[in-house]
């Protein structure tokens, strides 16, 4: 058997494949940072009908031990259609088994969004969606940042922004923006009255470097991005100085940045109630947008994190610093590695298509909000 990670978003180091019954793997951590959870690797030579287990030996030194009870790794053999497997964790490695059916399969943390399908992604959205390329930022290794826009309506007042994937390994949240740009292909009587009322602007991937090195958390230079908003660098975070360009050049009147989460097994939000200047106003948009997106897919406020005392919010999140700055409703929205425990789906968990259906759905919450949002 071979393992392997050469690849975009590949990760795993080999420890010991001798033994199919415990091939010893370890996770790399993130280049010029601590952080690690993300795998992604391709095992080749495989004997159909024989038992796999592999061994990830440091699990339980990762950036989010709790990610790990309850969760189930995924599997491929066509990177296509990808499934969970049997796991188990002892509070040092994360064991999984496959029952080989093929001589080849890949092995992943999440199903992953490929550099590859995020320029198609892209390309539809220009030839397919009507989108606009606003500007290409640029990473640190030179990768492309595109920012497009959604513009059916020339006279349209509303500005809201999406982006995702400013932590590279949540790969749903780009998951999330391709049902977005899929949505807005259609023609239907709720897109017609976002668009009447809204210019979209959408950063499908913030952090192309991260995600093609295969890290959880931060880009090439080791920041986490999302605690870079307060003083944002072109040294170590150019990716957040573009947006936070033409976010100045636009303005904002929705921000909602897209994200998964390791240990809370649900979709939930994270709003900016702890900034200084957190008002009423956003408090009453907050409240609507959760009770409606509840109403529409696959999304609770129950579980998430615990809510920020006043004044206590950490100003370097994109969303807090967004919502402060424009004083317009801006959420974190989170989906989970794991499941949506309100209607989980045993073969696949929490997947590329659940967080599409979600992006629809979120779409639909916006219509109906588009015109209180300023
Ligand atoms: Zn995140």
């Amino acid at each position: 058997m071979e393992i392997r990670c050469d690849f975009d978003s590949g990760n795993i180091q080999v420890l010991d494949a001798s033994d199919p019954q415990d091939v010893r793997l370890a996770l790399r951590p993130d280049l010029n940072s601590p952080h690690f959870q993300w795998f992604h690797f391709c095992a080749d030579g495989l004997t159909p009908g024989q038992r796999y287990t592999f061994d990830l030996t440091n699990a339980g030194h990762s950036s989010y031990t709790g990610g790990w009870p309850g969760y189930r790794a995924l599997a491929s053999y066509d990177q296509r259609d990808w499934f969970r497997v049997d796991s188990s964790y002892d509070g040092q490695s994360l064991r999984f088994s496959l029952d080989a059916e093929q001589p080849r399969a890949w092995f992943a943390y999440f199903e992953p969004y490929s550099r590859e399908r995020h320029a198609a992604l892209v390309r539809q959205a220009i030839e397919q969606a009507g989108a606009e390329l606003v500007a290409t930022g640029r990473s640190i290794e030179g990768r492309d940042i595109p920012l497009l826009r959604i513009r059916r309506n020339p006279q349209a007042t509303r500005k809201l922004w999406l982006i995702a994937q400013q932590h590279p390994g949540e790969h749903m949240a780009e998951w999330f923006m391709e049902g977005l740009i899929e949505r807005l292909q259609q023609k239907d009587a709720e897109l017609d009255y976002l668009l009447q009322h809204a210019e979209l602007y959408l950063v499908p991937n913030m952090n192309p470097d991260g995600a093609f090195r295969g890290h959880l958390r931060t880009n090439a230079a080791g920041t986490d991005l999302n605690r870079a908003w307060a003083s944002p660098s072109a040294e170590t975070s150019p990716e957040v100085l573009f947006v936070q360009a033409h976010m100045r050049q636009q303005g904002v009147d929705l921000f909602l940045d897209i994200h998964g989460d390791e240990e809370i097994p649900y979709v939930f939000a994270a709003g900016c109630e702890g900034n200084p200047g957190y008002s009423e106003r956003q408090a009453y948009l907050e409240a609507e947008f959760r009770k409606r997106l509840e109403e529409r897919g696959e999304f609770q406020s129950l579980h998430g994190y615990p809510r920020s005392a006043p004044g206590k919010a950490n100003m370097t999140l994109a969303c807090n610093h967004v919502g402060e700055t424009y004083q317009c409703l801006a959420l974190t929205l989170e989906m989970p590695f794991k499941d949506h425990d309100l209607a989980p789906d045993a073969r696949t968990g929490w997947s590329g298509a659940r967080a599409k259906r979600l992006a629809g759905a979120v779409l639909s919450t916006l219509s109906s909000l588009v015109e209180e949002l300023r």
